[in-house]
């Protein structure tokens, strides 16, 4: 009986970063950086990285980390970021003067959704820097796809982020989304992040994503091609479309306490 010899496919020997595309990757990065957390959980999801991409998120991971937590534990009451504040966030702010500097500067008063969507008027909210939040929401974005939708985000993709989303709309997302989603709604322990997330199965780099951080930071990422936009997402049973996100219009960014 002559040999079969099964095709084997032919992986590139060193695998290249998620995030630059062209370098090789050193390292497997956390998608969810380990700063959030207090006990680490068992079911990390990594993805390649390269050193200097690993280098350039870590600060912003730290800063997106500490903007949650301040908040998240005080006003929230959310135990891990709480213990947070008073641990690694604390130590990170006496390093930082300037960074410390800056989230006092950007405080001011203003009327807050709390625990169980009461108004609070009077509390303090920190205005984060969009910059640093989108960059780090993007690199958790490449990671998802990566890690699910097995594909890397092109470079030239669009990924739009949305944060700070009214309780309504984020619950509207999820409705969409579960029913487009081939893996339904994961949550790390204690709600630390929870995500769910489709996307295209013509072209799986394009997606939508939706997380929450502590049960309350909530975030609405979508990767799309450059030039897209309208995207449309079909229910896993039936092929019918679900749900049609349209991209044409700038995302709206609104202020990440508000709810
Ligand atoms: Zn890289």
């Amino acid at each position: 009986m002559p040999r079969h010899r099964k095709t084997k496919r032919i992986r590139p020997r060193v695998e290249k970063c998620i995030h630059c595309i062209w370098q090789d990757a050193t390292t497997r990065d956390h998608v969810v950086s380990r700063a959030f957390f207090t006990t680490q959980p068992e079911n990390h999801l990594t993805a390649p990285c390269c050193a200097e991409c690993n280098r350039g998120f870590s600060s912003d991971e730290e800063y997106v980390r500490d903007l949650f937590c301040m908040s998240a534990g005080h006003f929230y009451k959310h135990p891990v970021a709480l213990e947070l504040a008073h641990g690694a966030v604390a130590r990170s702010l006496i390093r930082n003067p300037k960074l410390t500097l800056r989230f006092a500067e950007s405080a001011k008063q203003a009327t807050l959704r709390g625990p169980g969507g009461i108004l609070l008027p009077n509390q303090t909210q920190i205005d984060g820097d969009v910059n640093r939040i989108q960059n780090v929401m993007r690199k958790i974005t490449r990671g998802l796809v990566y890690c699910y939708a097995k594909t890397r985000v092109p470079t030239n993709y669009r990924i739009e982020v949305d944060f700070g989303l009214p309780p309504q709309e984020f619950y509207n997302w999820a409705q969409i989304i579960s029913q487009a989603s081939r893996f339904g709604k994961q949550v790390y322990p204690q709600e630390v992040f929870a995500f769910t997330g489709a996307w295209n199965k013509d072209d799986p780099a394009e997606s939508v994503w939706l997380f929450s951080f502590y049960k309350r930071f909530t975030v609405l990422a979508v990767t799309a091609k450059p030039k897209a936009t309208v995207m449309v997402f079909a229910d896993t049973k039936t092929g019918k479309p679900v749900a049609e996100l349209s991209l044409a219009a700038q995302p709206s960014n609104a202020a990440l306490t508000e709810g």
